[in-house]
């Protein structure tokens, strides 16, 4: 099987692939957030599997803070998922890398010793503004490439296949979409029908991401 690559940032911008409109709390839109980003934290990548408490460690983040802009505060476009930790490091921050813009992969790369480096000046700063090189981020990222090694070195082992769904598989609970009313609709009709639960419903969902 090939094996997931959790750190590697993506190498397109982000296209979002849905559009609810019209909720008046933005934590709301947290549902179609954690599927619009894969269950996992926008900056760090770390995933909803790898906390204790799963999405109760996730946050929709507003790009652009409230601060600056409060009339985005309910613009689905304006909300990243992010994890609590670089949410809060975030703060009222804006950081100029928008993932809506730019890809990631130009900016980030982790190398195999977990270690992650800014390719550009705004990406230096974002790393160190989220304190993205150092424990915790750094560790669980080099916990994480320890399971992955693991996997690769025991790849039948049902005990080691076990640890690695426990980190690698989507999240038990998926948000179904299907059953949420934007209260102003949805602009992108298809992106609930291609949702992860919608996949699981069709058994096309993959063991692993
Ligand atoms: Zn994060």
């Amino acid at each position: 099987m090939t094996l997931p690559v959790p750190f590697a940032y993506p190498t397109t911008r982000h296209v979002r692939r849905h559009g609810p409109r019209g909720y008046r709390d933005y934590g709301d839109y947290k549902p179609f957030l954690r599927d619009e980003f894969t269950f996992r934290c926008v900056y760090c990548l770390e995933r909803e599997l790898w906390y204790p408490n799963r999405e109760g460690s996730f946050s929709a983040d507003h790009f652009t803070p409230k601060a600056i802009d409060p009339n985005r505060e309910t613009d689905y476009d304006n909300l990243v998922y992010a994890c609590v930790r670089c949410n809060s490091y975030k703060q009222a921050n804006l950081i100029s890398l928008d993932p809506a813009q730019v890809a990631f992969s130009a900016h980030f790369t982790v190398a195999e010793d977990g270690h992650i480096t800014g390719l550009s000046e705004p990406a230096k700063d974002l790393i160190e503004l989220l304190d993205l090189d150092h424990d915790p981020a750094l560790n669980v990222r080099q916990k994480i490439l320890r399971v992955l090694r693991l996997k690769q070195k025991y790849p039948d082992d049902p005990e080691m296949h076990e640890l690695f769904l426990n980190y690698f598989a989507f999240p038990q609970e998926l948000p179904d979409l299907s059953r949420r009313n934007p209260p102003d609709g949805n602009t992108k009709p298809d992106g609930v029908k291609n949702s992860y639960n919608e996949q699981r419903q069709l058994n096309t969902l993959p063991e692993t991401y």
